[in-house]
């Protein structure tokens, strides 16, 4: 029998990382059985679903290397609506399922404000369908549901305590339990790999394909992911987009190699390993069932490192998106026809072994691109103390007497004149660095006033002596 999984995100707001990490665990089981990745949008919640969610999902799929085309689907749940339906008339045809006019308040009225659940009062009225009646799975009084599920072993829930759930609302719409049961059927799922918070609906959905005759996949139900506070990431709490970490500029080997972590590690002492490892050594039955901490300073630390792997030349490839600022990247503080490729060539290098997502690029050469450097007037204050100005004259002196325009003559300049004042290097710099760059951190200095060259590194320093004055 083929493995067949699905990945059936829903388009109600931006691709959650935990789906991401949901999706790869799926893509890379499909693979080492030799199986098929199916790709199913619920799109059934008309009201929260958007086209360019369902866009946004299919692009951060590519991203992370599940590419369009290499998958089957995507199929939209909502060109299902009439099997959906008709598994329900199945299902009500059949005696599993009855009719039940009862209101909430209804039922509370009868069961008191404590009790949860439905509490059977239509199982044997005999209704027939009608307008705002809602259509109800007859669960089995007794037994149990023995879920086997790779991650969690056998989950078992005794009938007795699933209420009698809805399967279609009052209006004839087939639920999500439902309609996600019928798809996984038709599609021929055999393996069902989704987050933890689907648990709870597992022994309903279990119960709908054994009323329905067909025997149940295995579950895999992976944990929940979390932040530092042991709280589930929510969109509204935390960053959870898995495109505003593309936008920021995390590469996506970094990303899925950490989302892969998430519950679970490669053998050996290592973290970092090649995309190939993963996808041979991943197994689901070793994902670890509690809650995966989602460590955002991991995860960048984790983004360094795979950006200083990179050969230079990738890496200046690497950076273009935020150097030009396309697609939903916010545009540079330059305009187009000042940015300067070569420039930005000679110091990538420099720039590479300093930043830890793409989008710090910016900051870190944006003097080199505009007319005038952007200051940061803290740093200004804090390097354009007493002596910044007789310093600064000093140093135009020196560089413009300078012969060769060279970092490791201009390192040799300055610290000269800074020995004349008694200073180290590190303060002879502060205020050339400020003049030039705008800040008190950023790429090796001598280097960067090679690359800016001698007339703008001097018309950087007249002017930052003539605001001294
Ligand atoms: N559409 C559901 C969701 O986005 C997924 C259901 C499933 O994987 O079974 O949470």
């Amino acid at each position: 029998m083929t493995v067949r999984v699905r990945f059936a995100p829903s388009p109600t707001g931006m691709f959650h990382v935990g789906g991401a990490r949901s999706a790869l665990q799926n893509w890379i089981f499909a693979k080492q059985q030799g199986g098929v990745f199916v790709l199913r949008i619920e799109d059934t919640d008309a009201a929260r679903n958007r086209p360019e969610w369902t866009e946004g999902i299919l692009s951060a799929l590519d991203w992370i290397g599940i590419a369009r085309g290499s998958y089957e689907g995507p199929y939209f749940q909502s060109s299902y609506a009439g099997e959906h339906r008709a598994a329900a008339q199945r299902l009500y045809e059949g005696g599993r399922a009855y009719y039940c006019d009862c209101t909430r308040d209804d039922v509370q009225a009868r069961t008191g404000p404590q009790q949860r659940g439905y509490d059977g009062f239509c199982r044997d009225r005999g209704l027939e369908p009608g307008e705002g009646r809602a259509l109800r799975f007859r669960t089995p009084d007794e037994g149990e549901t023995v879920v086997v599920d790779l991650v969690r072993g056998e989950p078992t829930f005794e009938n007795k305590l699933i209420e009698d759930f809805v399967i279609a609302r009052g209006d004839g719409s087939p639920v999500f339990l439902l309609a996600n049961v019928v798809d996984d059927m038709s599609m021929g799922i055999t393996h069902v790999i989704r987050a933890e918070e689907h648990l709870p609906n597992t022994p309903k959905q279990q119960l709908l394909w054994d009323a329905l005759g067909v025997k149940p996949p295995v579950w895999a139900h992976v944990p929940v992911v979390v932040n530092e506070k042991r709280q589930k990431l929510s969109k509204r709490r935390d960053k959870v987009a898995l495109e505003a970490y593309r936008d920021e500029g995390y590469l996506a080997d970094a990303m899925r190699n950490y989302l892969m972590l998430l519950g679970w590690a490669p053998s050996g002492d290592r973290e970092i390993v090649p995309w190939p490892v993963i996808e041979e050594e991943f197994r689901l039955d070793e994902v670890n069932p509690s809650p995966a901490f989602f460590d955002e300073k991991k995860l960048r630390a984790f983004n360094g490192d795979y950006i200083r792997a990179l050969p230079v030349a990738d890496f200046v490839e690497a950076c273009r998106p935020w150097l030009i600022g396309t697609g939903t990247i916010a545009p540079p503080p330059w305009r187009p026809d000042e940015f300067d490729p070569a420039a930005f060539a000679a110091v990538a290098p420099l720039a590479q072994t300093r930043i830890a997502v793409l989008s710090e690029i910016v900051p870190n050469v944006d003097f080199l691109f505009l007319a005038d450097p952007l200051i940061d007037e803290a740093a200004w204050a804090k390097a354009m103390k007493e002596g910044a100005a007789d310093l600064l004259d000093a140093a135009i002196a020196a560089f413009e007497a300078l012969e060769s325009w060279d970092a490791e003559s201009l390192k040799a300049t300055l610290e000269a004149v800074g020995a004349e004042r008694g200073l180290k290097l590190g303060k002879a710099q502060a205020p050339v660095r400020v003049a030039v760059t705008g800040r008190t951190v950023g790429l090796p200095l001598f280097e960067s006033l090679e690359v800016l060259g001698r007339d703008r590194t001097l018309t950087r320093l007249r002017a930052a002596r003539v605001r001294l004055v």
